[in-house]
């Protein structure tokens, strides 16, 4: 998709420090984090938002999950974090292409 910058991200347009990669998913860093651990689990296909979502799909979303639970393990924040999908403007949504945002390492109760 054209003029979206985590496609150019996925094409390696844009250089990026992946934390996580594999054929169908990348994970980076939060540019503006929001928490102590912030990381953004996206998939390499365009998909606008969870509003596009399809059957074809569900396997994608599933290791999504999968990924964020153990790159919370990975990360030592298994104790308490927050997964997000923001979803459309109104949602909070600023950039058209699904990401999951991972959340934690606060250290009072959120
Ligand atoms: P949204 O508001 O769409 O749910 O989240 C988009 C997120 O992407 C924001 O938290 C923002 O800080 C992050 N972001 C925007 N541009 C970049 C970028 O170029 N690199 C990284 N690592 N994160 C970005
Ligand atoms: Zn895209």
């Amino acid at each position: 998709m054209e003029n979206c910058i985590f496609c150019d991200i996925a094409s390696k347009i844009l250089p990026k420090e992946f934390l996580y990669e594999d054929n169908e998913l990348m994970a980076f860093t939060d540019i503006k984090p929001l928490a102590p651990v912030h990381i953004l689990i996206v998939p390499k296909e365009h998909i606008a938002s969870i509003n596009s979502l399809k059957e074809s799909h569900k396997n994608l979303i599933g290791n999504m999950f999968l990924l964020a639970k153990e790159m919370a393990k990975d990360y030592e924040i298994s104790e308490g974090y927050k997964i997000t999908f923001n979803t459309g403007r109104k949602g909070g949504q600023l950039i058209d292409h699904l990401h999951l945002h991972l959340m934690g390492g606060w250290k009072e109760d959120q």
